[in-house]
């Protein structure tokens, strides 16, 4: 049974209604440029994807990208800052909040058309105010339209990354997009999915056959992996790493661009969100101990919010309603710490 509860309308008519003014289409198309040129090595910036595990609610995440855009000012000589604003969240157990994109109140039912005009709205608001363009998750590939024209990066979900059609789609999007290791950790199946991402290919897509041009900037996010028996087991250490740069240059066809992104938190921090800190300052070791290792790594995944860990219902301002995450002080510190050692 499919209850038919809410029209939704095609996405070109909700870009139409909720368009993007020029001069922060100006901002989001340089931002683009920073983050394209740090996956092709044209820049050796490092690209930090910071921000909360879900955008819950406008005015906190509005606060932290302000203070994330201040920050900028002070690192951005050598870094890339791109807020996370996930809008739409994987559940475990697939159920629970799914993210703004369905639910733009935690605390109420399921409303997705006010939920798109709600992150839209959220999107460009945070550019307005941080001079910041943000990074989603692309959890569900047909939505990707309602946000194409915003967005600086895209990340595919460890849920997903074996997914056809999330593999399909990121061939199509001019933007870099981090495909998260698999939930099982295995690298073939990551580097697959960078294969195919990386490749034209030809499909039904919003009721057209599409035709792509293969996404050069696809790349491999590391977020950890969860073994068989529910034990989390990094895979930020140097061998990890290195076993991945070898994947990459020995897959047959080739592959764009190797990169490499940490995600501190999940499965490397066992989401014991304090680790993040430690973990980055491991990394950021090896880059100078190791040049190919330095190549590869070209930047970090934290998930971070105004208020240090987590809570289950919205009660604290700028607190995490999903994983736990780094508080804004530890943020600063960790960020400007990037900066000096990048
Ligand atoms: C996340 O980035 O919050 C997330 C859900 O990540 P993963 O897909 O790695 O679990
Ligand atoms: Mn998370």
């Amino acid at each position: 049974m499919f209850e038919k509860q809410i029209r939704i309308p095609p996405a070109e008519e909700i870009r139409a209604e909720q368009p993007v003014p020029a001069a922060l289409a100006k901002i989001k198309e340089e931002r683009d440029v920073l983050a394209k040129d740090v996956i092709t090595g044209r820049s050796d910036k490092l690209l930090v994807i910071v921000g909360p595990c879900s955008a819950h609610e406008p005015a906190p995440v509005l606060e932290y990208v302000r203070r994330l855009g201040k920050l900028n000012e002070r690192v951005k000589d050598k870094l890339v800052l791109v807020p996370r604003i996930y809008t739409a969240k994987p559940r475990t157990r697939g159920v629970g909040y799914k993210g703004m994109f369905s639910q733009p109140d935690p605390e109420h039912k399921e409303d997705t058309l006010k939920g798109i005009h709600t992150i839209r709205s959220l999107l460009l608001h945070a550019i307005e105010e941080s001079g910041l363009s943000a990074a989603d998750e692309m959890l569900y590939p047909e939505n990707y339209a309602y946000v194409e024209d915003i967005l600086t990066y895209v990340a595919i979900g460890a849920r997903s990354s074996e997914n056809q059609m999330h593999r399909l789609v990121s061939s199509g999007i001019e933007l870099p997009v981090g495909i998260k290791n698999p939930m099982s950790g295995s690298i073939p199946v990551l580097i697959n999915s960078i294969y195919a991402a990386q490749s034209a290919q030809v499909f039904k897509y919003h009721n057209w056959q599409v035709q792509t041009g293969g996404n050069p900037y696809a790349h491999a996010v590391l977020r950890g992996r969860v073994d068989n028996y529910g034990n989390d087991i990094p895979n930020y250490h140097y061998e990890t790493v290195m076993q991945v740069a070898d994947s990459y240059a020995n897959t047959e066809g080739g592959l764009k661009n190797p990169a490499v992104i940490i995600d501190a938190n999940h499965s490397n921090s066992g989401k014991r969100f304090k680790q993040q800190i430690r973990i980055v300052e491991e990394v950021l070791q090896n880059r100078q101990y190791d040049r190919d290792f330095k190549r590869i790594v070209k930047g970090f995944m934290l998930e971070s919010f105004l208020v240090e860990g987590c809570q289950k219902h919205d009660i604290v301002f700028g607190q995490s309603i999903t994983d736990p995450c780094l508080g804004w002080e530890d943020t600063e510190r960790l960020i400007c710490d990037i900066a000096e050692k990048a």
